[in-house]
């Protein structure tokens, strides 16, 4: 068997051959067909003219005509053909250098992109340690000012006590004064009334003299009387004797009575005199009295002031030790006063150093935000140039690649005689398969060839690439084909409850969900929307439905059309189709199980478990960065097909009849498609099944697409494995387009929906 594996060799020679700047339209071969065909160049139409030559032979039965005609035919074949060889080898060399050129650059971006995440962690940590930092400096600041102000409450309240204690002393003063003036003016006026005192004592002194003076005075002249009165009365005696004489006593007695009157006159003037002087005595008595009287006032009110005096004298001394003892405080608060001022000095100092450090640290902080923004920047432009060397890389790989995985025996498998072999050559190791039946051996050549060792995990490196491109606008399709059994539910879903064996999936969710939360530190936002739908029997169920809409199913009057619509930007709309926005892996993982429970399972002699029906799933990706205002939808669909069997082998009749029919109607519709879109032609038969209408705009040229063949190692299955192969093969040699991302500046739009 002739491979058609290798057709797909001479896609670029057709492609350069239809691009070649160089070549003037309709041009025929440059030089000689015969001669060598080193500087010869080919158009396409000039090929294809050479392949539909009808050899123009006058006489048709004449061999030795057609053997000249074929001659002459196989010597213009011969340059063509040589001319495709060299183009291949150039082609190879070319393939060579660009991968080796885009291994260089994504070294570099990893190196780059590792170097970004170093200097942005270190980045971050210095801001976070900025920003502690600075909080201390505000505590301490705010702890500062506090001490400050409190400092500053008790200086002023010091001031006030210190300012009320002068006032205090002032007035204290002032009434000693007033005191110590009274005490003078005491001191004075007992001064004086001590020489009063004195005076009135020499008074009275000189009075009781006068007195006694005047007391003997009296007695001389009691004396003189009684003197007298004897002489009279001697004289009355010498009367008689007198008589005689008494004429001239008669005349003596009336000098003497003339005498005794002058006395008694004397007498009562000096009695008169006596009574002036005992009255004067009186009133010097009683002036004495009442300047004694007035003198013990005087004592008792000197006393009273001395004692007053002795008060005010002790109340001054307390005033002086309070005055002292206040002047002690003063000055002790006023050097508490001195050191507070310092004190404060020296933390508006600290505080003013705080400051200019803190001044330095936002300095500090702005440049490494600058610093930061920078290298935000040239990240960005790194992920820009990743994004363009990644989508190079996949273009160069081929928007419709084929990947062959082969699954191991299973324990319900008959027999472990091996039919599948790979070859270890150098150009076929990892991409090569071979199929031995009934003795002959096919051998097929695949983008990738897993054999039944590779893990799931493995597996999915390998198509990694194009979540990428997803996540970056593009519209990918990832199919899982073959017979019932192959492993195409386990590539696609893996074993539910054995995250080891999760499949693409799961894996390919989790992948998105990390790089959305990675891509959100370059400013990218991303909106996700799943929907789930099986097609059985050209029919479309939803897998999502609402409570409602699964009643309704239930119930027999699904009145749900679920019409397929593509508008304008190639979105497409199933109507009534449940949409579920999703924000992570776990969510889809729930609503996975929701679709896998409502999953139509029907029996077969195959599988029990074998699917009858095509599981689509679908991701819709609406990215927005802000920062660059750019915008990216991408769509990611991953679909089990169902079992790809032939009718003999599945052994169906009446309603399983039915759905293998439409099984394989739909996937040769699917072939259709794949095969007029790699011959460019004009009409692609997407509207034949409902599958290849529903992923219409993800087939066509702006897409790229996989299909996991998946093979059965039993050589029961060799048949449908064969058959599998073959499709695959046809399928790898095919080019759809050139993918075109869609992105957007500004998109009317941004929801993305289905019906
Ligand atoms: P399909 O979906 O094509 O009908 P399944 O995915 O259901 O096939 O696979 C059939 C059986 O084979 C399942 O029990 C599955 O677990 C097992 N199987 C398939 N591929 C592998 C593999 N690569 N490794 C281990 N077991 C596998
Ligand atoms: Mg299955």
């Amino acid at each position: 068997m002739v491979s058609t594996a290798n057709n797909w060799r001479f896609r670029p020679a057709y492609a350069m051959v239809n691009g070649g700047p160089d070549l003037a339209p309709n041009s025929a071969p440059a030089s000689n067909a015969g001669s060598e065909c080193g500087d010869v160049e080919f158009t396409r139409e000039y090929v294809e003219a050479l392949l539909n030559e009808r050899p123009k032979r006058k006489d048709r039965f004449s061999l030795k005509e057609k053997c000249d005609c074929l001659t002459d035919y196989i010597r213009r074949l011969k340059p063509v053909i040589r001319w495709f060889q060299e183009l291949e080898v150039n082609y190879l060399l070319e393939h060579e250098k660009l991968q080796n050129s885009l291994e260089v650059s994504e070294l570099k971006r990893s190196e780059m992109d590792l170097l970004l995440r170093n200097k942005e962690e270190e980045l971050n940590s210095i801001i976070a340690e900025l920003r502690k930092n600075y909080a201390a400096l505000q505590e301490k600041f705010t702890k500062e000012e506090l001490d400050k102000m409190a400092a500053m409450d008790s200086l002023t309240r010091e001031r006030d006590a210190r300012l009320e204690i002068e006032r205090s002393k002032y007035s204290l003063s002032d009434e000693l004064e007033r005191v110590q003036r009274d005490l003078t003016s005491a001191k004075q006026q007992n001064a004086s009334l001590s020489d009063m005192y004195k005076r009135q004592q020499e008074y009275i002194a000189n009075l009781q003299h006068y007195n006694s003076k005047l007391q003997t005075d009296l007695s001389a002249v009691e004396e003189d009387r009684k003197r007298v009165e004897t002489e009279k009365a001697s004289m009355v005696e010498n009367l008689g004797m007198y008589r005689g004489q008494l004429q001239v006593s008669r005349q003596c007695q009336d000098d003497a009575i003339k005498q005794r009157d002058a006395l008694a006159d004397e007498v009562a003037s000096l009695k008169l005199e006596l009574k002036q002087a005992r009255d004067d005595c009186d009133r010097h008595q009683l002036q004495v009295q009442s300047l004694s009287a007035e003198f013990a006032e005087y004592k008792e009110s000197t006393e009273k002031t001395c004692y007053e005096w002795g008060n005010l004298k002790s109340k001054n001394a307390e005033l002086e030790a309070r005055c002292l003892s206040q002047s002690d405080n003063i000055k002790e608060l006023q050097d508490q006063l001195v050191s507070a001022e310092k004190k404060l000095q020296l933390s508006d100092l600290s505080t003013m150093e705080r400051k200019t450090e803190y001044e330095g640290q936002k300095n500090l902080i702005s440049e490494l935000r600058t610093r930061l923004a920078d290298a935000e920047f040239k990240l960005i432009e790194g992920e820009m140039l990743r994004k363009k060397l990644h989508n190079e890389n996949l273009e160069l790989k081929g928007n419709i690649r084929v990947f062959c995985r082969v699954r191991p025996f299973l324990a319900e498998d008959d027999t472990e005689v091996k039919i599948i072999s790979y070859p270890t050559s150098m150009d076929a190791l990892g991409r090569g398969i071979e199929l031995a039946q009934n003795g002959q051996k096919h051998s097929f050549k695949f983008d990738r060839v897993f054999i039944p060792d590779v893990s799931q995990e493995d597996v999915f490196e390998d198509i990694s690439q194009l979540v990428q491109s997803a996540l970056d606008g593009y519209k990918v399709c990832i199919f899982a084909y073959g017979q019932t059994g192959s492993g195409k539910t386990y590539t696609m879903m893996g074993k539910p409850g054995d995250p080891e064996q999760k499949g693409l999936i799961p894996r390919t969710l989790e992948q998105i969900f990390k790089t959305r939360q990675f891509a959100q530190q370059q400013g990218w936002k991303y909106e996700m929307q799943v929907s789930m739908l099986e097609i059985y029997n050209e029919t479309i169920r939803d897998l999502l439905p609402s409570n409602r809409s699964s009643l309704e199913r239930e119930n027999g009057s699904a009145g749900k059309q679920y019409t397929i619509k593509h508008d304008a930007n190639g979105n497409t709309h199933v109507s009534d189709l449940t949409v579920v926005d999703v924000r992570s892996a776990k969510e889809v993982s729930f609503l996975l199980e929701r679709a896998a429970h409502s999953r139509s399972v029907g029996k077969t002699q195959m599988n029990e478990q074998s699917s009858r029906s095509h599981f689509v799933f679908t991701l819709r990706i609406y990215g927005v960065n802000e920062s660059t205002e750019q915008q990216v939808q991408g769509v990611l669909n991953l679909i089990d097909l169902a079992g790809s069997e032939r009718l003999s082998k599945s052994g169906s009749t009446g309603d399983r009849l039915k759905e293998t029919q439409a099984i394989n109607k739909s996937l040769s519709s699917l072939s259709d498609v794949i095969f007029a879109l790699a011959r460019k032609e004009d009409h692609v038969p997407f509207r034949n099944s409902k599958l290849t209408y529903l992923l219409q705009p993800c087939l066509g040229g702006d897409s790229k697409t996989l299909m996991f063949v998946n093979i059965a190692p039993d050589p029961s299955s060799a048949g449908e494995s064969l058959c599998s192969l073959r499709f695959a093969a046809r399928v790898n040699a095919c080019e759809i387009g050139v993918p075109r991302r869609q992105t957007y500046t500004k998109l009317s739009d941004s929801r993305l929906s289905y019906g």
